[in-house]
């Protein structure tokens, strides 16, 4: 039915980091969404809204495809997966950075000790764009999880992984050396829905905005 076609999708982390953050903007929105623990979706009751609940890794590629028009993921996750995403709005939570890191006792004096040396990352396509601007030649392994043993089992001799307060590196024996990138949660969209759905979402937009705006 149009009343079905007319409703906008948004993907949201399922359990995470931003899950959190994410239903609560919703709710701030005023949008009353009644949530079963293992659903995989839930529909607004007062607003033409549909929420899927993923991974957040898997969210630019639902969004891409028009499976969901907009989504809630980190930067560094529209970094490294997005292809042709929409970067609507950055949403101000799950502030934290990518960095590359050492074993503690090594001697760091600048980014060109990266060259010729092998680093861990789940961020291959941003460390990869971040080394060649700097003009280092490192070898990038990717890894999906764990990137901060890589060094103390011999894997690698530095690693690029997401640090907030830097203590996971810490209890690895790691120092942080340098920032690739700084992100937070950010608002994505599929850049080809139109019509009632673009207007539904320009109404959902202009709630978030304000209430951005009465949190700051
Ligand atoms: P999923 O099961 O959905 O794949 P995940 O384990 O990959 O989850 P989380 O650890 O929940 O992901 O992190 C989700 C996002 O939150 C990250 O991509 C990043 O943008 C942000 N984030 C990660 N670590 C932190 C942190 N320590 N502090 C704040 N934000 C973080
Ligand atoms: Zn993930």
């Amino acid at each position: 039915s149009s009343e079905n076609s007319n409703r906008l999708k948004i993907a949201i982390q399922k359990s995470g980091r931003l899950s959190e953050k994410s239903l609560a903007l919703l709710k701030e929105c005023g949008i009353q969404i009644t949530t079963s623990p293992n659903a995989l979706r839930a529909e607004a009751s007062n607003f033409p809204l549909e929420i899927l609940f993923l991974r957040d890794d898997d969210i630019p590629e639902y969004v891409q495809d028009g499976v969901a028009d907009v989504g809630i993921i980190g930067e560094n996750v529209m970094l490294e997966k997005g292809k042709k995403l929409e970067l609507i709005d950055k949403l101000g939570f799950a502030k934290c950075r990518l960095s590359l890191a050492v074993p503690r006792g090594t001697t760091y004096d600048d980014v060109s000790f990266f060259d010729g040396k092998r680093i861990a990352t789940s961020y291959p396509k941003i460390l990869g764009e971040y080394f060649k601007e700097k003009n280092v030649n490192a070898e990038i392994h990717m890894i999906s999880g764990s990137v901060e043993i890589a060094p103390s089992i011999g894997l690698s001799e530095g690693v690029c992984d997401i640090v907030s307060s830097g203590s996971t590196l810490l209890s690895n024996g790691l120092k942080e050396v340098e920032t690739v990138l700084k992100s937070e949660a950010v608002l994505v969209a599929n850049p080809d829905f139109n019509g009632e759905k673009r207007k539904n979402f320009e109404k959902l937009l202009f709630r978030m905005q304000s209430v951005r705006r009465s949190n700051k």
